[in-house]
């Protein structure tokens, strides 16, 4: 017999699930529904006190002490052990540090020395932003050196060839939670000799990952989506064991010198992963970051999964149920295996539509030109959440209220 989905089914859901305690563990505010996790993580409740105890205490008291006293020097390490951890790495194969942009121009870049005689970057149109444009940045820099090349997924393969340098890849895709197959694509693109890139942020947190068991090559990720460590989070980047002695990349930063404090004038990289930081850690950033690593990290990743699979089907079926004579489309696979966590709609009124939703504390959001996302945090998402989004958007559409003047105004982010 078919369920019958109603708000009642929902909420037995949410009764039976192994990962509703951890919604407990969040600071979210009353009568909201986030589902915008994908793009900054809720905030978790041990980050407050965190972040007492590290302006406070090792801030305000430990003064520089805290260096050594509250290890502040090993911060990106210890982080970085932990989200090798959830990511199928091995500890000394990941670390914390800067932005996820800065961190991929360090590692295209050192991909690119590391493969020399080669002249191809390869990536895919439509690839989220910062990567394409720091990617381009490296081509001009580079003057000639290289040249990025983009082919459409279903030609990526092909387009991979003896003179492809780096292949750079979002795992997930932002708009459309479109996911690449990690381990197909890997091993084509050492068949050819080319190295890999994968960009984890919409990954990591969000499904089960085996970087070592596709040798991986190269990854970064970001720490303010599904790992929650607050906004501008550090974000990290991977190096397998294989490619650290010889990796160089070109950010060579006191941090990652064989020995800082010799504070000798000449740079050696450290041995290890080590050598991939380049200044000063974001010491409150990073520690922001460990609580909510230490929340992911507690979590089993295959039940996260499950849950968000079954998210995005149950979510779908209501769009198609509540919301069918409403024009919208569905930018996302309807096969959860290669879809992220997310759901994407489109629609050409997508950003009025969200901006009703928004008005009502039913947060996603709206990517240019026509979509709006929908993204699952199983962790604190209530499968209710799911129901009551639905039944919202059905009552927007079914009445018009999303076009009114207020809705119309774009904002500086969307
Ligand atoms: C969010 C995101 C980033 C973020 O980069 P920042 O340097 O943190 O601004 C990069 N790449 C992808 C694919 C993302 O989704």
């Amino acid at each position: 017999m078919m369920q019958t989905l109603d708000r009642a089914y929902f909420e037995s859901l949410d009764r039976t699930d192994p990962l509703a305690h951890f919604r407990e563990s969040f600071e979210l505010p009353p009568a909201h529904i986030y589902l915008n996790g994908n793009s900054l993580g809720a905030l978790p409740k041990a980050a407050r006190q965190k972040a007492r105890d590290v302006v406070e205490g090792q801030w305000g008291n430990g003064l520089i002490r805290s260096w050594n006293t509250h290890d502040w020097i090993h911060l990106p390490r210890r982080i970085g052990d932990k989200i090798a951890g959830l990511i199928g790495a091995d500890p000394g194969e990941v670390i914390v540090a800067d932005s996820t942009s800065v961190n991929l121009f360090k590692l295209a870049a050192a991909a690119v020395k590391q493969n020399p005689g080669r002249s191809k970057i390869l990536s895919e149109p439509g690839n989220f932003p910062t990567d394409l444009y720091i990617l381009q940045g490296l081509e001009h820099f580079l003057d000639g050196q290289v040249r990025l090349v983009t082919a459409p997924r279903e030609r990526l393969l092909d387009a991979i060839d003896e003179d492809t340098a780096v292949v750079v890849l979002t795992h997930i895709h932002y708009k459309t939670g479109a996911m690449f197959d990690m381990a197909e694509l890997t091993a084509k693109a050492h068949a050819k000799g080319a190295l890999v890139i994968w960009d984890l942020s919409h990954s990591t947190g969000a499904v089960p990952l085996h970087l070592n068991q596709v040798q991986a090559d190269f990854a970064v990720g970001c720490g303010y989506k599904y790992l929650n460590g607050g906004p501008g989070a550090p974000g990290f980047l991977y190096v397998a064991k294989r490619h650290q002695a010889t990796l160089q990349h070109p950010l060579s930063g006191w941090f990652g010198h064989a020995r800082p404090f010799a504070m000798r004038d000449d740079y050696e990289p450290a041995a290890g992963i080590e050598r991939t930081l380049c200044g000063t850690t974001s010491v409150v950033g990073a520690s922001l970051l460990e609580v909510g690593v230490d929340l992911m990290a507690s979590a089993s990743m295959e039940l996260i999964r499950e849950k968000s699979m079954r998210m995005g089907q149950l979510f779908i079926t209501l769009v198609e149920e509540r919301c069918s004579k409403f024009g919208f489309g569905l930018a996302s696979s309807k096969d959860p295996e290669v879809r992220g966590s997310q759901v994407s709609l489109t629609h050409p009124q997508g950003f009025a539509i969200m901006q009703a939703l928004i008005a009502r504390n039913i947060i996603g959001d709206f990517r240019a030109p026509e979509i709006l996302r929908f993204g699952f945090t199983p962790l604190y998402l209530r499968y209710v959440d799911l129901w009551d989004c639905v039944d919202a958007l059905a009552d927007i559409m079914e009445n018009n209220l999303w076009d009114q003047p207020a809705y119309h105004q774009l904002t500086a982010v969307t």
